[in-house]
């Protein structure tokens, strides 16, 4: 190793990964506590659908969900649920708002499907956000709430002016958990567990408004073909039921009973915000100071609380930072690669320590007097 980060500079936990994230070192308790009677065993018996119980009913909690609102999940994570929307949940056409590289995936796998119309895109530079507007006609819109690839986020809002019924599907696999919601203003408000959550991936879940389960169930029932693993109103049905259609990970459902634990008892979705926001003060605080580095999102207002995106001078080479980081235990500050820019990007999920992030840039300060 070249260069050695003195061990009481360093974080106390160096994970600072965009998802997989840091997974709390005490929620392994409870998957060691469930490790001989539940782990192994049917999710179609009573202690595995428990966990599905509980991971609906402290997520509804959790979110402040309307009362009419519903948590479903199925099993293949977020980028499966584009799938699932696309044939589900869009009646013909939809506007997608696409900033990056996450919710760029959305609106192909709609181009892409035959029995929808064109779908209407707006395109954002990289590191921007810009509200959808309304299309008449369009019958679904879609956005991502933190664009994981930039590091920029959005508030949760309803388009003005959007066709009466018109649903919105906001893609809050990062945002969830982390940056604040009011889920009257979204249909469906879908993610996955691997990010604020601290669970592993593999997992898609989505509160649902009253007209989305509308829509789900008549489109559902219409002709339109439809492959049963995508099929969202085989998984709503598995839900009401506390179940998922095909076998779920069992230990991807603890790990996230034991943080949705967590944070419920630190004061649920404001305590989980807080800890992202104090994080991301201190990381954009520190930016702000020092010469080399700046925020890669231009607009204060859109810097991610939860990711967040640091471009580096010239003269730093921020891959040969991020490797040294590395070896020092400290790990997944790597950029986005297609976002091919100088730089590092940094998760600050609630999971994450605010101590540990001034941590980092302590480190990173360290590293680059001895790389520039
Ligand atoms: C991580 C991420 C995804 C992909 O999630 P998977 O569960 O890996 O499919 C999609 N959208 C956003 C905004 C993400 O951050």
């Amino acid at each position: 190793m070249s260069i050695v980060i003195p061990r009481e500079l360093r974080p106390a936990d160096g994970r600072f990964g965009s998802g997989p994230s840091k997974v709390r070192p005490e929620q392994l308790d409870l998957l060691r506590d469930l490790g001989t009677d539940v782990l192994g065993t049917s999710h179609r018996q009573e202690p595995v659908r428990a966990l599905v119980r509980e991971v609906r009913s402290s997520l509804h909690d959790f979110l402040g969900a309307p009362e009419d609102y519903e948590i479903v999940l199925g099993n293949g994570g977020s980028t499966l649920f584009w799938d699932v929307a696309t044939f589900s949940l869009i009646r013909e056409r939809s506007v997608h708002g696409v900033c990056g590289e996450f919710s760029s995936k959305f609106a192909a796998a709609v181009a892409a499907a035959p029995f929808l119309a064109e779908p209407v895109v707006t395109r954002s530079v990289p590191g921007e956000v810009d509200p959808l507007s309304a299309v008449p006609g369009a019958d679904t819109y879609a956005y991502a709430q933190n664009e994981t690839s930039t590091g920029a986020m959005q508030p949760v809002r309803r388009v003005t002016g959007a066709d009466a019924g018109a649903l919105m599907l906001v893609d809050a696999t990062s945002g969830a958990g982390g940056l604040p919601v009011d889920l009257r203003e979204a249909d469906v408000y879908y993610f996955a567990p691997q990010k604020s959550f601290a669970s592993d991936g593999g997992l898609w879940l989505a509160a649902m408004s009253p007209a989305a389960l509308e829509r789900t169930a008549t489109i559902s029932s219409s002709d339109r073909w439809i492959p049963p693993s995508l099929n969202l109103q085989t998984a709503v049905d598995n839900s009401r039921l506390d179940q998922t259609y095909n076998t779920p990970a069992v230990a991807t459902l603890a790990l996230m009973v034991s943080q949705l634990r967590w944070l419920q008892a630190g004061g649920g979705l404001d305590f989980a915000v807080a800890r992202s926001a104090e994080s991301s003060r201190r990381l954009y605080d520190w930016v702000e100071h020092t010469s080399y580095a700046s925020a890669f999102v231009a607009d204060p207002a859109a810097r991610s609380r939860v990711v967040a995106t640091v471009d580096f001078d010239d003269a730093i080479d921020a891959a040969l930072l991020a490797r040294t980081l590395r070896e020092n235990g400290v790990v997944d500050t790597e950029p986005y690669r297609a976002l091919k820019r100088n730089q590092l990007r940094i998760g600050m999920y609630p999971s994450v320590d605010p101590d540990d992030v001034s941590a980092l840039t302590a480190c990173i300060e360290y590293v680059v007097q001895r790389i520039a």
